[in-house]
C-alpha cells in the first residue's frame, strides 16, 4: 500500500531566520516515519531550512524550479540548484502560479519532465475554480489537466510522482472540500493515470488533497482510499502541522 505524504507549502513565508526557527518547532512535532513529510519552503530559505532539519524526518522541498538547465533566466531557479542542494521534492503548477505567474499545463508538463530528469519528485498541482464545479465540468477539467502534465513522462516517472488536488475554491478559504468531494475527484484522477498508463501505475502514483486542510478535517480525508496525504498552506506554518502529520494518533 501507499506511504502517505503530507507536505507543507509555506507559500511566500518566513524570512530565513523565521524559516529556522519555524523547523526547530516543528522538528519534534512531526517526527513520525510512518509518512514522509516534505516542507516545501521559499527558495531563499532551502538551505538554512535543510541545515535545520538535518537528522530529522523532515524533507525540505521548493515550490516551484523553471525547466530550463541554466542559463539567461534572470530569477529563476534551476533543477541542477535544487539538486545539489539536496532538495527531493518540488511543487509544480500551484494554482497560485498559475494565476499571478502565468503557468500552464504546457509549462507544468516541462518543469514536470525536467524534475525527472534531475531525480527530483514533483507535486503535480491541479484543481477546478468555483464556477468551473458550479457548471459541473469538474471532472473534465481535471482529467485535461492531467493528461497535458503527463505528457511523455515514462510509467516509471509517473508511478513516482506525487498529484496535488486542490480545488481552488478550498484554498485558504477555510472552505475545506467534503470528504466525497475530495475523495470522487482523486478516484477519478487515479482512473485518468490508469487510461494513460496501466493499472499499476495508478496504484502507485501518491495523489494528495489541497485546501484547508486542519487537524480536524485531516483524519477522515486521509481515510479516504484514494487520497494518500495533504498539501497544507496555512496550517502548515503552526504547531497544527504537527496534528495532521500525526493524524492516526
Ligand atoms: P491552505 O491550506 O492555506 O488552504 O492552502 C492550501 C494550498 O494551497 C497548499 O498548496
Amino acid at each position: 500500500s501507499r506511504k502517505k505524504i503530507i507536505a507543507g507549502n509555506w507559500k511566500m513565508n518566513m524570512t530565513p531566520t523565521e524559516a529556522v526557527e519555524l523547523v526547530n518547532t516543528l522538528k519534534p512535532l512531526v517526527a513520525n516515519d510512518e509518512v514522509d513529510v516534505v516542507f516545501c519552503v521559499p527558495a531563499i530559505d532551502i538551505i538554512p531550512a535543510m541545515e535545520a532539519a538535518k537528522g530529522s524526518n523532515i524533507n525540505i522541498g521548493a515550490e516551484n524550479m523553471y525547466y530550463e538547465d541554466k542559463g539567461a533566466y534572470t530569477g529563476e531557479i534551476s533543477p541542477a540548484m535544487l539538486k545539489d542542494a539536496g532538495v527531493k521534492y518540488v511543487v509544480i503548477g500551484h494554482s497560485e502560479r498559475r494565476e499571478y505567474f502565468a503557468e500552464t499545463d504546457e509549462t507544468v508538463n516541462k518543469k514536470a519532465l525536467k524534475a525527472f530528469e534531475y531525480g527530483i519528485t514533483p507535486i503535480i498541482c491541479c484543481g477546478e475554480s468555483l464556477t468551473q464545479r458550479e457548471q459541473g465540468i469538474t471532472i473534465d477539467w481535471i482529467r485535461q489537466q492531467i493528461k497535458i502534465a503527463f505528457l511523455n513522462i515514462p510509467a516509471e516517472n509517473a508511478a513516482k510522482a506525487v498529484i496535488a488536488y486542490e480545488p481552488i475554491w478550498a484554498i485558504g478559504t477555510g472552505k475545506v472540500a467534503t470528504t466525497q468531494q475530495a475523495q470522487e475527484v482523486c478516484q477519478s484522477i487515479r482512473s485518468c493515470i490508469a487510461e494513460i498508463y496501466d493499472e499499476a501505475t495508478a496504484q502507485a502514483i501518491r495523489i494528495q488533497y489541497g485546501g484547508s486542510v486542519s487537524a480536524g478535517s485531516a483524519p477522515e480525508l486521509f481515510a479516504q482510499p484514494d487520497i494518500d496525504g495533504g498539501l497544507v498552506g496555512g496550517a502548515s506554518l503552526k504547531p497544527e502541522f504537527g496534528d495532521i502529520v500525526n493524524y492516526k494518533k
